[in-house]
């Protein structure tokens, strides 16, 4: 079994793109600038914003955080996308979600100018995505992709059954490894919670990506020998060990799966540190785009 280390690699990549930038300030140019929207003060969102604008920091991008009221009406929070939208010095944005009730995630995903929008969110990107044409592509899932190429799995021909269709991890995942490209052209089942049996669709899997949001929830009677294993669920439970009063856990359940599996993603230090260097990924395709 071999551990899929996203934070290492997320360093490696983050140093790579720190080298690209440097040579972009060394032939005079302006750096890259991300912004981050945050509405309230959700204690996950405020962690994950941190780790993007520390990200950018590594990196030599310049970041900015709109911190904003949970009261916020929407039309307000439109109003401001708007404006970065049309401000020439921000590259991309990112607004983080979960938003508050009142506020409905649609309208705000359809605000954002689709050049910058470097979640890949907005349809006409995910539209682009889903056809085969350059352009952002979700976080998480182009993380997963890194991850993929960096570590030499192909996923060619392979059985991949994806947990979870949401429209910023399951879905665009189940698309992009069935596309006719690098790192796709798996035969890929997409389950999600009316599905039927799921154990019988997960024991004939080469690839398994959860992303349900249920701690431990697969469980190794589920998975079959060999398999690989990529975890995208993030779950606090109850841990009085920790200061923090909890940790961090997956949707599958590492400790008793792992030994079983060819590779394996942890919880933490797998996909997560993933998603923020392909967020910077997708902000310097932004930057270099602006010079197009
Ligand atoms: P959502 O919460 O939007 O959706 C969960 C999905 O899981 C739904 O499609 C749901 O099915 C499905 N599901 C729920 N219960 C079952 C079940 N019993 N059997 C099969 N499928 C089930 O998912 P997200 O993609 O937003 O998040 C999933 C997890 O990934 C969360 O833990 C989240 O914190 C984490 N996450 C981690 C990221 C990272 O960077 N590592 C980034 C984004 C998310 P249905 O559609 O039928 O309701």
């Amino acid at each position: 079994m071999q551990i899929l280390d996203g934070k290492t690699l997320s360093v490696t990549l983050q140093r790579e793109m720190a080298d690209e930038v440097d040579q972009f300030l060394a032939d005079g140019k302006r750096a890259p600038h991300l912004a981050a929207i945050l509405v309230g003060s959700n204690p996950a969102s405020k962690v994950y914003v941190g780790h993007k604008i520390k990200a950018c920091t590594r990196v030599g991008i310049q970041s900015s955080l709109v911190d904003l009221d949970a009261e916020i009406t929407e039309e307000a929070l439109i109003e401001k996308i708007t404006e970065m939208n049309e401000d020439p010095s921000i590259d991309g944005f990112i607004i983080q979600l979960p938003l508050p009730r009142h506020i409905n995630p649609e309208k705000v995903i359809l605000a954002v100018d689709p050049s910058k929008d470097v979640d890949g969110f907005h349809p006409t990107n995910m539209g682009k995505m889903a056809l085969g044409i350059d352009t952002f592509v979700p976080a998480t899932p182009y993380g997963i992709l890194l991850m993929l190429e960096r570590y030499r799995i192909t996923t060619s021909g392979k059985k991949v059954v994806v947990v979870g269709r949401s429209n910023i991890v399951g879905t665009p995942m189940s698309i992009l490894l069935s596309r006719n490209a690098p790192f796709g052209n798996a035969t890929v089942t997409l389950t999600h919670s009316r599905t039927k049996d799921l154990r019988a669709q997960l024991l004939q899997a080469d690839i398994i990506v959860a992303a349900i949001g249920r701690e431990r929830f697969i469980t190794r009677d589920m998975v079959k020998d060999e398999a690989i294993i990529i975890d995208v669920g993030i779950n606090r439970i109850v841990d009085e060990t920790k200061k923090s009063g909890y940790r961090l856990v997956g949707d599958v359940d590492f400790e008793n799966v792992s030994d079983k599996c060819s590779f394996i993603t942890p919880v933490p230090g797998g996909v997560g540190p993933l998603t923020v260097a392909a967020l910077i990924k997708n902000t310097l395709k932004a930057y270099k785009n602006t010079f197009k």
